[in-house]
């Protein structure tokens, strides 16, 4: 049996930010530059992550409007947060503030947000946006928002310590102390004190099989979760169709130019126009694909009579028959000549408009986005010559870590920001992800600089024994031959197939019984081998589990404590309705009931406990009345302490 070795103590610094995605790079830079210079970025890949590797066709950040004559303001953009329900308006408020500060230090930074001949930054609507707040730098906007945020980093001198995987985080009395983690080449245990920590591990992206976030990501939610760290609206995700290599939302152009979608058996045989079977008029069906590209992601409103009833038929092919799904750019749907005057008026004008008539869906898609054909090839696919494969995938977590104004979580010390922390609601704005993850960077390294400077706390002797407990998991894992990898693909598809856009309570409650009977045996039966890859495999099944086990008791307490769908899930109900669509038998899977909004002002959080965790909600925070704001207070209060407080 192979004997870990371990370094301890090896270092000691007030905080510790976890993650180099945008939101990581964002905290490191705003400490160094308050002048907290005591800090040190860790993460398990540099270039890993969902900022750096992912996309869409035009890839959005959302901001306060920044052009012409918009009557925006701050309120107005933390109203249209909060109306998304589930919202607390204080970080809505702080949001909408930030927005305009880090965009412009992005731009500044030098992504390349485009500019008019004055300088203002023209924007466009995005999903749920009543003005045109949005803006792009292309589709890989975030990529080209780490980058130079890694830059500015590595200019200032930030400590990186890369391939560190986290374990876990230690407390004592609620408070932070500091951290285990495996350094991934040595295969060593290291513990590392700190006072503060920043948790910028991105989204929960090992929970689903169907899922476009990039295979580099995985989160780390459940390890914040077994520290004390309670979780919020963790019911709310989006799902939407994706293509599944390369790993990319077909949004926008990809169905505004009406693709062919067909199914075939697993070995290719039998292909068919599923949605045709659904949709007897041609012309509707049409006027469908070309909504989903605006409409992209998944959502109940939409499912009863709406473009969504096109992510369900996908679901259906492929998670109910068995299927494979393709989305087809070389023939029109049914290989039909398209009569443009039967289109819906705002398909028709909108393909007009853009000259986009040509004969096939290539050819209309490389006339308006010639980019997104390059895309493709650049990953080795070409839409002119063959299909691509698709499915409804997990593409952004609304919930997460549960985070009060500052970004703090309930453990003292411990922050969430990015796509870790929860503070969307049921629905946001597109974008929104990208500036609360630059929003809550700034605000939780100005309320560190201000409030939590010094040393840590000397290591409890129960944070000392956790060291020893991980030796002991890991000769354990290392006893048997690995099977860590099967079980988390297992868990995955499951997880896709009951817990995701369709959500059934008995589905959820067989998972939920295998998960807790992993999770209370752990390391038993799991398997690491002696490799390195089975060992990390096993470690970050650890928090796969963790993070199951408290997603799944969120969404089983939804199903039970409330009848109505909402967002971007389905939860099966008898005494519901089902989407009108044609087809001779429409699976129980997805009758339900819409939402009625009665939730909309409370929230669900849901806290771990190792005897299972337990949920409860509780109202949102209001958006904060400033209408008494004094100019002679402020400035008062900004001087004892910039106003960076708790109250
Ligand atoms: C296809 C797609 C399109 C999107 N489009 C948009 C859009 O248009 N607009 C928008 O606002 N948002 C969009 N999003 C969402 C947005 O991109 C993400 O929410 C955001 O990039 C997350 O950034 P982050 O810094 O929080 O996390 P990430 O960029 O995911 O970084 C997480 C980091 O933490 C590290 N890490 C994780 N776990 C551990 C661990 N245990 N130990 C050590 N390190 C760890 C990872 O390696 C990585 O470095 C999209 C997402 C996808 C998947």
């Amino acid at each position: 049996m192979q004997q870990i070795e371990t370094m301890c103590h090896i270092q000691t610094c007030n905080t510790i930010i976890v993650g180099s995605g945008a939101a990581g790079y964002s905290a490191a830079e705003r400490l160094w530059q308050l002048g907290q210079h005591d800090i040190l970025l860790l993460t398990e890949g540099k270039n890993a992550g969902t900022s750096r590797n992912t996309g869409s066709d035009k890839q959005t950040y959302y901001k306060l409007t920044l052009s012409g004559d918009g009557q925006d303001s701050y309120t107005e953009m933390a109203q249209t947060l909060f109306q998304g329900g589930s919202i607390d308006g204080d970080q809505a408020l702080a949001e909408a503030v930030g927005s305009v500060p880090c965009f412009i230090h992005l731009a500044e930074l030098g992504v390349p947000f485009p500019t008019n001949r004055w300088g203002e930054y023209v924007g466009y609507k995005t999903d749920h946006d009543p003005r045109d707040r949005a803006t792009s730098a292309g589709p890989l906007t975030s990529r080209m928002m780490t980058e130079a945020l890694e830059r500015s980093v590595n200019q200032l001198g930030v400590p990186i310590l890369d391939h560190h995987l986290l374990l876990q985080i230690l407390t004592e009395q609620n408070q932070v102390q500091g951290v285990i983690c495996l350094d991934m080449d040595l295969e060593k245990l290291v513990l590392i004190r700190c006072r503060n920590l920043i948790l910028a591990t991105g989204g929960p992206a090992c929970l689903y099989a169907d899922s476009v976030y990039p295979a580099s990501q995985h989160g780390a939610n459940g390890i914040a979760f077994a520290c004390g760290a309670h979780g919020q609206n963790l019911t709310e995700w989006q799902y939407g169709i994706a293509s599944l290599h390369p790993r990319w939302n077909v949004s926008g152009t990809y169905m505004q130019v009406l693709p062919r979608f067909f199914s075939t058996e697993q070995d290719g045989s039998d292909p068919r126009e599923f949605l045709q079977e659904a949709f007897p008029c041609y012309e509707d069906m049409l006027n469908q694909i070309f909504l989903k590209g605006y409409q992209w992601p998944f959502d109940s409103r939409k499912a009863l009579d709406g473009s969504s009833r096109l992510d369900l038929l996908v679901y259906q092919e492929r998670s109910l028959r068995g299927r494979r799904v393709f989305l087809d750019y070389r023939q029109n749907p049914e290989n039909r000549e398209i009569v443009w005057d039967l289109l819906s008026p705002e398909a028709s004008a909108y393909l007009r408009k853009a000259g986009a008539l040509q004969d096939t869906p290539f050819a209309r898609l490389s006339h308006m986005n010639q980019p997104a054909v390059d895309f493709y090839r650049s990953r080795g696919v070409n839409l002119a010559a063959e299909p691509l494969e698709i499915a409804l995938c997990a593409q952004h977590n609304n919930g997460g870590i549960a985070v009060n104004s500052w970004w703090h979580t309930q453990v003292e010390g411990l922050f969430a920001i990015g796509e870790a922390a929860g503070t969307h609601g049921v629905y946001r704005p597109g974008g929104t992800a990208l500036n609360a993850g630059q929003v809550g960077a700034l605000r939780c390294a100005r309320y560190i600089a201000a409030n939590r400077k010094g040393d840590p706390d000397d290591l409890s002797s129960s944070n000392q024994d956790h060291l020893h407990i991980w030796k002991e998991w890991i000769a354990a894992l290392r006893s048997r031959p690995e099977n860590a990898q099967n079980i988390a693909a297992h868990l995955r598809r499951s997880m896709s197939d009951g817990a995701g856009a369709f959500r059934s309570l008995s589905r959820m409650e067989e998972l939920h019984e295998q998960v807790q009977s992993l999770l209370s045996h752990f390391p038993d039966p799991i398997g690491a081998g002696s490799g390195k890859t089975g060992l990390i495999q096993a470690l970050r099944l650890r928090d796969q589990l963790l993070t199951m086990e408290v997603y799944l008791t969120a969404m089983m307490d939804y199903a039970k404590h409330c009848q109505h769908s909402r967002g971007s899930a389905l939860y099966q109900t008898v005494d519901g309705y089902l989407p009108h669509i044609s087809s001779a038998v429409i699976p129980e899977l997805f009758r339900f009931l819409p939402d009625d909004g009665s939730l909309n002002h409370q929230i669900q959080e849901t806290i771990y406990s190792p005897e299972g965790s337990t949920t409860n909600w509780r109202p949102v925070r209001p958006i904060p009345d400033r209408s008494s704001d004094f100019f002679e207070n402020i400035w008062r209060g900004y001087r004892e302490n910039q106003n960076i407080s708790d109250e």
